[in-house]
């Protein structure tokens, strides 16, 4: 990857761990799941208001690292107003990315997301940026089930 877009990846990295998007739990939400990362002590809460098949709204509590936080702010950001199906296909495209690197996915789709590619060189990290996903998924499956990345 060269230098320059290293440092703008970084750069929302930071941005948004500090100030994460949507940290609350959107007014009328009805799905939402608990997800934990015992590996490094990571623990959310994802909140989903969905309208038929679509994520009105979409926020997070919980506390964790830099990492796991940017990576749920982002999230929200990204699955604003998308239908569930939009949904599945972006974790897949997110798990590909962080589970087999940026060979596999085009980062150029990504938009924002695509900051949380370099994730990917440090595995033990990888859990951290994946625990919102798996845990938005399990409040759309309704399950309300907790998760966890163990
Ligand atoms: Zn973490």
């Amino acid at each position: 990857m060269n230098p320059e877009l290293r440092d703008l990846y970084q750069e929302v990295v930071i941005d948004h761990s500090r100030k994460p998007r949507n940290f609350r739990k959107p007014e009328g939400a009805n799905r939402s799941a608990e997800g934990m990362n015992p590996l490094c002590g990571d623990e959310i809460k994802v909140h989903l208001k969905l309208a038929g098949d679509v994520i009105e709204e979409i926020g997070f509590e919980g506390a964790g690292c830099a990492i796991s936080k940017a990576s749920a702010s982002l999230m929200t950001t990204a699955l604003k107003s998308k239908t569930k199906a939009e949904a599945e296909a972006l974790f897949q495209r997110v798990h590909s990315m962080l589970t087999s690197g940026q060979g596999n996915v085009r980062l150029e789709e990504l938009g924002k997301l695509a900051a949380l590619s370099g994730v990917w060189e440090f595995p033990a990290r990888v859990k951290c940026a994946s625990l919102a996903w798996h845990t938005m998924r399990s409040a759309l499956d309704g399950a309300g089930t907790r998760v966890s990345t163990e």
